[in-house]
């Protein structure tokens, strides 16, 4: 294994670094304290410099206008990115484009990519991913009761959906809906891409996270499909192959996911330890002087390294191996760099006492939102069920001494 960052890579993560110093973290206050679609179109001014940089769609391929950055190249820039939550979105990589456009590019068909992946490159639209729903659990998603319906040369897509995130002032839906009832579990769903200006897609409310409801491009939506109807070549990839391609998706995904955590560990730790060596506790010292304070920074510097280089790890094994190949490190980094991401946050923000519950500083923000890391893409304690089994069954019939 070789981590060393290439020069033009090295090259890359430090303008990026720049532009996030210089021009998306001074956007922060306005970030948490205004509706984000007010920000639009700053932040489409700040796209636009992004572009003229040639720093545009990191991840997304060549040809439709990416720069086609390979997973543990992306995984790099998203450590960088991380650090601020406009970053992704100006850089035209954001959560959930980014995974959608894998599957588009994979699966999609010529006019589905022309139609949808390559404007979202573009960032002329925007889409989202529906799959989790109010009434069954998206800890085992065979359950769900989505279903489409054929009917002539349509389907008829009826179901309950939440936490579709980003789809409000989204294009389209890519959602997951139950076509083959009687097949085999994992083959009974498919994704179908939905417009949302269809008939029949409701948005029905962003849904309060942590108490904020949010706005555009930062909310998490919940949606009513009545009676919605879409042309049955809107089918993305084969028919029941909905969680063989969800599988491709959350791959690449959970490596993204996981350095933009390790951002906010870093960007968490370089506010702990500034406000620790700044904050006069007595006469004659600051925090830092605490031996507790001390005991924290060490072990957040320990957990941050170690998730950095899991995290690398896993990457590397999946770009050389397959996804196939690299799902046990997968499901550990997701949720020990969850868990990392946690007890730092929580340190820094104990550090900041009551300023850290202020949205003075950005800790509050990414302690509400990214409390999440531990339910989101698989919880925590799904993966580590199938690490310890996997890890079991090898064990099963050996002698050990
Ligand atoms: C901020 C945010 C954004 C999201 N964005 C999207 C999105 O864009 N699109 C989308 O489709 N979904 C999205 N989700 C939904 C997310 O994928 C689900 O919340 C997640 O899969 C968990 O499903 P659930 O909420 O139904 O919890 P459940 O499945 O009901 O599980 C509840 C809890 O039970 C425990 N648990 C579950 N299974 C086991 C087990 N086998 N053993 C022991 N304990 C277990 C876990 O602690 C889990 O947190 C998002 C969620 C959040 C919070």
């Amino acid at each position: 294994m070789d981590f060393a960052i290439s020069e033009k890579m090295q090259v890359i993560i430090d303008m990026m670094r720049e532009f996030v110093e210089k021009e998306l973290i001074p956007m922060e206050p306005d970030f948490l304290t205004r509706p984000f679609s007010e920000l639009l179109p700053e932040l489409e001014e700040k796209r636009r410099m992004v572009r003229k940089m040639e720093l545009w769609a990191p991840p997304h391929p060549r040809e439709y206008g990416g720069m086609g950055l390979d997973v543990v190249e992306f995984g790099l820039a998203s450590e960088v990115l991380g650090r601020c939550p406009l970053a992704h979105y100006v850089f035209g990589c954001q959560f959930p484009d980014a995974g959608n456009n894998e599957i588009l590019h994979k699966y999609g068909s010529q006019e589905q990519k022309e139609l949808y992946l390559r404007p979202v490159v573009e960032g002329k639209i925007r889409g989202c991913f529906s799959m989790t729903e109010v009434d069954t659990p998206g800890s085992n998603p065979v359950m769900l009761t989505t279903t489409a319906v054929k009917d002539g040369t349509d389907y008829v897509i009826n179901g309950q959906k939440w936490y579709t995130t980003s789809a409000d002032g989204a294009g389209f839906a890519i959602v997951m809906a139950v076509t083959n009832p009687e097949a085999d579990p994992h083959y009974r769903a498919s994704m179908i891409i939905v417009p949302t200006d269809t008939p029949g897609f409701n948005l029905v409310r962003n849904i309060p996270v942590m108490g904020h409801a949010g706005s555009d491009w930062a909310s998490h939506a919940e949606i009513l499909y009545q009676s919605c109807r879409v042309p049955q070549t809107n089918l993305l990839g084969p028919e029941g192959h909905g969680f063989v391609i969800a599988q491709q998706r959350l791959g690449p995904g959970r490596i993204h996911h996981c350095m933009r955590w390790i951002a906010i560990c870093n960007r968490a730790f370089d506010l702990m330890c500034s406000r620790a060596l700044t904050r006069p506790i007595g006469p004659d010292e600051t925090l830092s002087n605490k031996q507790i304070v001390q005991s924290w920074i060490a072990d957040s510097a320990a957990g941050i390294q170690a998730a950095r280089l899991m995290v690398l790890h896993a990457a590397w094994k999946m770009q050389n191996l397959g996804v196939k190949e690299a799902r046990e490190e997968i499901s550990l980094i997701k949720f020990f760099v969850a868990n990392v991401l946690q007890q730092v946050l929580d340190r820094a923000l104990q550090v900041h006492g009551g300023l850290g519950m202020t949205d003075d500083t950005i800790l509050a923000y990414f302690f509400r939102h990214e409390r999440a890391a531990r339910i989101l893409d698989g919880a925590d304690e799904v993966h580590q069920m199938s690490v310890a089994r996997r890890i079991l069954r090898e064990y099963q019939g050996k002698r050990v001494s």
